[in-house]
């Protein structure tokens, strides 16, 4: 079977070196079984016939019945074309061929009945259809010929070598046809008769071959079943792989530091969801098991804090402790707030970021590998091989959809035994995407914001209403509120940034001029201190308003900024604005998001800036963001090396059957963990065969 499928597709009768050149570089289809797994997109319903007066150039593909009523041939005899007039009663429509004439000619009778297939066009103010598909009426209906049309993708390319979509089909049938087709069940025998799937083999034929809908969605369901199942199957044999073979180290004790904190530091009480994560937390570090834990919480829910108080654990129990953020404001942020909330408790803090000067980050390294410093704050930097623990216990990792898998697995070796990792992040992700990309990590979330904050409210303004928008800024600013606006950051041209931002910004100064007003700008060329000189003027609220690229995506927290601006929103992502809008509403007070754009606006802009004005939940934005995107594209999945490239699951749609598949995965692993059983053999071995194709498990971490 291994070598029937694996055979090359040059071999299939009607194939040959031409058609397969354009098999494999046009659609991917190198062997017997790319062949298989090229799946029809979608499926044209053939019982219905239209009437062919009610027919226009805006139709699909359709259908009709009638008779041929007349031919005309035109052209040269190299250069032929055949007109042949089709009249159903209602009207008439042209058919053309420009090639196979004389075929066509013969083999069509004038007055026959036939159905014609195919997608109509004006050519000279007439209704064509060229090259339909044709058929003598009377053998359509007496044959039980399916009466859905698979539909595949093909190119002009492939179409120009006679591969269109029926050639595709036809390819299928040839091949399946063949003495030697065999296909092997890839789901062990037992769990195909519990859950009612069809065989692998009939649910293919029926994907290219359906009679009826309702096998269809069968078929559908067994594949879809199939692909979620060895996802999760795979991830969760890695937890529990992992959860067997790695000894965490146990942090026992809550001591001092912890305690002093809780009690003396804590500027407030924390709310019960961290209340409740930090218990997870802690149960984990007790627990001897190495933690692997993602926290997921809306921005502005108060992560910082539970990060602290996990690493306090980590000293308590003799252990360094280090968190990594994306960016060096961010770092730095850090760095200030957690050097101010251990005030007085003689815990040894320090930042290390990409312009820490060389002899500041040589002490840094001493007091780390000396193990006097306790808590290490950075960026990436953090991952050079410098930077050498005395015994690091504990690695968090703050926006951790910034980093790859590769920057979080370096972290990992920081230590020779691997410490226990938190991952934060800030950006909801649908539940099903999460089961997918973290699937192997525990999650515990933050769902609740801290007390007395308003819900922000978000408003859209088209460009035209510009003056709008600066009256209310003005109304705010001078109700003593401060103010950001976010300019989008063209990857391409960082000099088109800086000129948008540098207009946006002279701009500004005019409307807001000084000295009543003060209006500063941070950039992507500034220099990290300059940075931080400018973000320190808008927190201690010497500025009004403070405009930037996404330099402060992540992050910052300024509770007197009570106002959001999103310059052309529309090229923004859902994610990304949720992310902006969060900025604000961390104070007490009410605070706005508005969404500036052009006044045109695509489809799909429109869809996410209505998104954004209706809600503030982000796991519902999660949510519309990976129906209207696609997984693939959703920040966090092309690091995480799984293949979201499925051939017949969506992850948009399918959440319930992954949900389902999870639970199937888990029970055969609660029986059988390393899947040792005979009849657990075959989940064993598609495994590997995954394992060994570009998704590699390992790697995520
Ligand atoms: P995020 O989850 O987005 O990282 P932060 O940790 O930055 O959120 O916290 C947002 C703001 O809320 C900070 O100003 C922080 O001091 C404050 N905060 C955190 N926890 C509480 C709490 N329990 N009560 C009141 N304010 C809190
Ligand atoms: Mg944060």
């Amino acid at each position: 079977m291994e070598s029937f499928l694996d055979t090359d597709i040059t071999y299939l009768k009607g194939v040959g070196p031409k058609r397969a050149e354009l098999l494999k570089k046009e659609s991917g289809i190198f062997t017997f079984r790319d062949l298989l797994y090229y799946f029809p997109f979608k499926y044209i319903d053939r019982s219905q016939f239209h009437k062919i007066s009610e027919v226009n150039a805006t139709n699909a593909y359709l259908q009709l019945k009638g008779k041929i009523t007349s031919f005309r041939t035109e052209g040269t005899k190299y250069k032929k074309r055949l007109t042949a007039k089709f009249s159903d009663g209602t009207g008439d429509i042209e058919l053309v061929w420009f090639q196979g004439v004389n075929w066509a000619v013969k083999n069509y009778t004038i007055g026959a009945e036939y159905i014609v297939f195919g997608k109509p066009v004006v050519f000279n103010r007439q209704l064509s259809i060229a090259h339909p598909d044709i058929e003598p009426a009377g053998r359509f209906n007496e044959t039980d010929r399916s009466a859905f049309v698979p539909q595949y993708t093909t190119t002009e390319k492939m179409k120009a070598g006679y591969l269109n979509s029926k050639a595709l089909q036809l390819l299928t049938q040839t091949m399946l046809a063949l003495p030697q087709a065999k296909i092997d069940e890839t789901l062990p025998q037992w769990l195909v008769a519990k859950h009612n799937l069809l065989s692998l083999d009939r649910a293919l034929k029926i994907i290219h071959f359906p009679n009826n809908t309702s096998e269809l969605r069968l078929a559908e369901y067994r594949i879809k079943f199939e692909e979620l199942f060895y996802i999760q199957l795979g991830i969760l044999r890695l937890k529990t792989g992992r959860d067997k073979t790695v000894k965490g180290f146990v942090f026992s004790k809550v001591g001092y530091s912890f305690n002093t904190f809780y009690n003396k530091n804590l500027p407030f009480e924390l709310t019960s969801a961290q209340k409740r994560v930090v218990k997870e937390i802690r149960h984990d570090l007790g627990s001897g098991k190495q933690m692997n834990r993602l926290l997921q919480g809306d921005v502005g829910s108060g992560k910082t804090l539970v990060a602290l108080m996990s690493m306090l654990l980590a000293l308590d129990n003799g252990f360094q402790a280090c968190l990594m953020a994306p960016t060096e404001i961010l770092a730095r942020q850090h760095f200030n707030t957690i050097e101010r909330m251990l005030d007085g408790l003689g815990v040894n803090v320090m930042l290390l970021t990409g312009s820490t000067r060389k002899k500041e980050r040589e002490t840094l390294h001493a007091e780390l590998r000396s193990g006097r410093l306790h808590l290490l704050i950075g960026t990436h930097a953090l991952i050079e091989d410098p930077v050498v623990f005395y015994n690091l216990g504990l690695v968090i990792i703050d926006e951790q959809h910034r980093f790859g898998v590769a920057q979080r697995a370096k972290l990992w070796q920081k230590n020779l035994h691997p410490p226990h990792v938190l991952v934060m992040t800030a950006t909801p992700i649908p539940r099903t995407l999460a089961m997918t990309l973290y699937g192997d990590l525990d999650v515990s979330v933050i769902d609740e914001l801290p007390p007395g904050r308003k819900p922000i409210q978000t408003f859209h303004y088209r460009e035209s209403k510009r003056l709008g928008m600066i009256g209310f800024l003005r109304k705010q600013i001078d109700m003593g509120q401060q103010v950001y606006i976010v300019y989008p950051l063209i990857k391409e041209s960082e000099k088109l940034d800086l000129q948008n931002l540098e207009a946006g910004f002279n701009g500004m100064v005019q409307m807001f001029p000084p000295p009543s007003y003060n209006v500063i700008c941070i950039h992507g060329r500034m220099k990290a201190d300059e940075k931080e000189l400018a973000m320190q003027a808008f927190k201690n609220a010497k500025a009004h308003i403070l405009m930037a690229t996404t330099v402060i995506e992540v992050g910052v927290d300024v509770p007197n900024a009570t106002v959001m601006v999103i310059e052309s929103a529309e090229r923004f992502g859902l994610s990304q604005l949720h992310q902006l809008r969060g900025r604000v509403g961390r104070g007490e007070g009410q605070s706005w998001c508005i969404l500036m754009s052009s006044d045109k606006l695509t489809h799909e802009a429109r869809k996410r800036l209505e998104t954004m004005t209706a809600t503030n939940d982000g796991f519902a934005i999660a949510e519309a963001d990976l129906k209207l995107r696609g997984p693939g594209d959703i920040e966090g999945t092309q690091q995480s090396g799984i293949p979201f490239d499925l051939k017949m699951a969506n992850l948009a749609r399918d959440g319930q059957l992954l949900q389902y598949v999870r639970t199937v995965a888990q029970e055969i692993l609660d029986d059988d963990n390393m899947l040792e059983s005979e009849e657990n053999q075959i989940l064993k071995n598609q495994l590997q065969k995954l394992k060994s194709s570009p998704t590699d498990w390992s790697s995520i971490s």
